[in-house]
């Protein structure tokens, strides 16, 4: 089993007729500032801190361009791709559900429960083992991990090994007892998607989709499974997007699309059919986010930002204690 198989992103960049004219005749430079396009995430670090969401989306654009990028982008970049410990065991819990999803897709048996739980120790350490050498990171900060726990030198680094610990254990002893575990043993289900990216077009914006499971019952409803490593919360915008994505892709009616949570930790789900109000309200919430995205913005088609200054700090001790940019930010609270 390859727990570290590569999930590739296979979003179509999009360009229009007139914009490819004017790449030919050299009038823009695609690269110079990012596409445009929403997600979840951007979304809530728009409502987390302005200017924690600048760095990330424009200020860091091709950092990675060392040889020509100015000292700050290259260092915005850096820390862009600083994670953190519960990150990197999110990600890992996801991989571990991918890989004993396929391997059941591929008729091979399950892989042992001790075995992840071994696998994704393994892993972490590694990830531990990795962060202690700053100066790796730095040549490439894309392809190394560094723990943002470690590079600040946080003092939660001790407890938050020990509950990532715990929370390996129970996420490992409990993939094999949720309903969908249960669901996809039965042969009449058929697997559509295993975290693929794709993307769907709302308010004239690319909108990113990456369900962790979507699966077809005997019944003919499609089950979109997320799975949560974390607290038990409430069902998110993001889901309901999916269950518009799905509607449009695979020509379903809302009442036979199941959404379903699986709370890893706990062992418990939770269950969601989404109306049209539901939708249409997501779709609404959405359109507002976006409006106020391009309202930062000095130049809606190259997507270039307005001056960083525009982005207002919002410090909070929730919001900078984990925020990657803290080096650079004079506006943090310690
Ligand atoms: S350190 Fe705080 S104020 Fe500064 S960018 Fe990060 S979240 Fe925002």
């Amino acid at each position: 089993m390859d727990v570290l198989a590569t999930v590739r992103a296979s979003g179509t960049i999009w360009i229009t007729g007139m914009e490819r004219a004017d790449i030919q005749k050299g009038r823009i430079h695609m690269a110079q500032y990012p596409q445009w396009s929403y997600s979840q995430s951007r979304a809530n670090m728009f409502d987390e801190c302005l200017r924690k969401y600048y760095y990330h989306y424009y200020g860091a654009h091709n950092g990675w361009k060392t040889e020509s990028a100015d000292e700050m982008q290259v260092r915005l970049y850096r820390l862009k791709q600083l994670s953190n410990l519960y990150l990197v065991f999110g990600d890992l819990a996801h991989r571990m559900c991918e890989s004993a999803v396929r391997s059941r897709g591929d008729g091979k048996p399950k892989p042992r429960e001790a075995f992840l739980e071994q696998t994704m120790r393994d892993l972490l350490n590694q990830a531990y083992k990795e962060s202690m050498d700053p100066e790796q990171w730095r040549l490439n900060p894309k392809n190394r991990t560094m723990l943002s726990e470690i590079y600040y030198g946080d003092d939660t680094l001790s407890d938050r090994v020990a509950t990532i610990k715990e929370r390996a254990g129970a996420c490992t002893r409990n993939l094999y007892q949720t309903l969908t575990w249960e669901d996809l043993s039965r042969a009449s289900t058929s697997i559509l998607e295993i975290e693929k990216w794709d993307t769907m077009l709302l308010h004239d914006t690319r909108v990113y989709v990456k369900m962790d499971l979507l699966y077809r019952r005997r019944n003919g409803n499609i089950v979109i499974v997320d799975w949560k490593t974390g607290k038990e919360d409430d069902f998110s915008d993001q889901l309901m997007l999916y269950a518009a994505y799905v509607r449009e892709h695979y020509r379903v009616p809302l009442e036979q699309i199941e959404i379903r949570v699986e709370y890893l930790l706990t062992g418990k789900h939770k269950e969601f059919i989404a109306t049209e109000e539901d939708i249409r309200k997501v779709e609404e919430n959405v359109g507002r986010y976006i409006e106020e995205m391009r309202s930062c913005v000095a130049d809606e088609y190259y997507n270039r930002p307005k001056d960083m200054s525009y982005f207002t700090p919002m410090p909070s001790h929730r919001a900078c204690r984990d925020c990657n940019f803290r080096e650079v930010c004079s506006e943090r609270i310690v």
